[in-house]
């Protein structure tokens, strides 16, 4: 279900994530695009894997320092950052995954973590260090 997002534009508003969706489907239905089906989530999957490739190459290619203090630099690496978001969105809309579940499980993965220690993965290795 598309819910309509506030007004969007690129004044920096945080966006929600049925923003991301609403701008995604909208984005295809202006452009005729096929609808998001579970036959294109492994090809949505990969151009978000090569959209984080562009983002590891500004990385590698200009440096930590560059993307935190070069503004062109930076632009471009938030830019393919959002590269990444968008065909992630695109991936689970294509398995009919609603902002709503993504929101519940991400909220519910962060409370996890917030309680988890680590302890087993530490105990896994323990061998190994000595
Ligand atoms: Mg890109």
């Amino acid at each position: 279900m598309l819910v309509e997002p506030r007004n969007i534009d690129q004044t920096g508003d945080d966006l929600r994530m049925s923003d991301l969706f609403y701008c995604q489907q909208t984005l295809r239905a202006k452009h005729h695009w096929p609808e998001h089906l579970p036959d294109q989530g492994p090809l949505l999957l990969l151009w978000a894997y090569g959209e984080m490739g562009e983002v590891g190459e500004i990385i590698k290619k200009k440096g930590n320092g560059a993307v935190m203090n070069n503004p062109a630099v930076r632009r471009h690496f938030v830019e393919e950052c959002g590269d990444v978001l968008m065909y992630l969105v695109d991936m689970m809309d294509s398995y009919g995954v609603t902002p709503e579940e993504i929101s519940e499980a991400y909220a519910r993965k962060w409370k996890k973590n917030m309680d988890r220690t680590w302890e087993e993965n530490r105990k896994l290795y323990e061998d190994e260090d000595e």
